[in-house]
């Protein structure tokens, strides 16, 4: 493999390039404000080695991919139960559709389409106000990150807040079928807020280091999920992690990974790299169009996938 460093850099550097960018998600008032021609992409692998490349360092608008945390946190506090509440499989429809929700009585597909997550905020709600809600996710994800500076943008979960008309509808027709349990305005409060975080592609590389390792935090040596969690998430993210293009970023890259509207993806290729990528375009399923082509690259160049006949050990060499 060649150097990584240069990899990223040539990888940034014909993104730079690229006219065809994709759209903006304007359906948040911040967001469409957001420059297109932005690019960024971090790479943390096993050793903590980490190579940035482009707008690594510019801080976006998280989004969905936020919905992979507040998974790992519910997971935390309700264990195997929360599946009661959500499916595990993948919605084949758009990220904030309500069609299924009649015929499935309430019950979301699985924790990464809005409906999903938005129950996910509901459980988190389970043992506390909304504030403290919040407050608890930012310090995960500082912990997880090891970096105190991370917030959430207030104005960005202020602007959803105001217009976010169809999650509205979502929490309220869940709530009618009892799937939600506190007032529709502190759940959605609660998931605006957590959607609104702000991080830049090396602190989400950071992140999603737990899931990289195992379920360990590799800093700490803490065990952040079991391991059985942390495979179970990954399953999820490949599955389900790109709405109904899901199936398309399994082909194409080969990785669990996790969009955003804010036009981020995290994507980990286990025992080797936690990867973040950031360009605001969107596809017309709401994926980063220039993230899923650059992660189309990295792959090609690293051969990092989970279909990769070194990724199964047999169980007799293991360590
Ligand atoms: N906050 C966004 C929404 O609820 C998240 C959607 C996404 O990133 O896919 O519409």
């Amino acid at each position: 493999m060649a150097d990584l460093q240069h990899i990223l850099d040539d990888i940034a550097h014909d993104m730079a390039g690229a006219t065809e960018r994709g759209r903006i998600a304007d359906y948040i008032p911040d967001l469409a404000a957001v420059d297109p021609r932005h690019f960024g992409i971090a790479v943390v692998d096993a050793d903590g080695r980490t190579f940035l490349a482009g707008d690594a360092t510019t801080r976006f608008s998280v989004q969905s991919i936020t919905k992979v945390f507040s998974l790992t946190m519910a997971l935390g506090t309700t264990g195997d139960a929360l599946w009661q509440r959500v499916g595990r499989e993948p919605s084949g429809t758009a990220f904030n559709s309500i069609v299924q929700l009649e015929t499935e009585q309430g019950i979301p597909r699985n924790p990464f389409i809005n409906a999903g997550a938005i129950v996910i905020a509901d459980v988190l709600l389970a043992r506390h106000e909304p504030r403290e809600t919040i407050a608890e996710f930012v310090r995960f994800i500082r912990q997880l990150t090891g970096d105190d500076s991370i917030v959430i943008d207030r104005h960005v979960a202020a602007g959803e807040q105001a217009t976010g008309y169809r999650n509205v509808a979502l929490a309220n027709y869940m709530r009618a079928f009892g799937n939600i349990r506190h007032p529709v305005e502190k759940v959605l409060g609660t998931y605006f807020h957590q959607c609104a975080l702000a991080m830049d592609c090396r602190q989400l590389a950071m992140a999603g280091r737990y899931l990289m390792m195992g379920g360990t935090d590799p800093e700490t040596g803490r065990s952040v999920v079991t391991s059985q969690r942390a495979r179970r998430i990954l399953a999820l993210m490949l599955t389900c992690g790109h709405y109904d293009a899901s199936g398309d970023f399994a082909f194409r890259v080969g990785l669990p990974g996790k969009s955003g509207v804010g036009g981020g993806i995290l994507a980990i290729a286990p025992g080797s790299a936690s990867i973040a990528v950031w360009s605001p375009g969107l596809d017309a399923k709401g994926n980063s169009l220039l993230g899923r082509r650059a992660l189309e690259r990295l792959v090609q160049h690293t051969g990092w996938s989970v279909f990769e006949p070194m990724a199964c050990v047999m169980p007799d060499n293991r360590p």
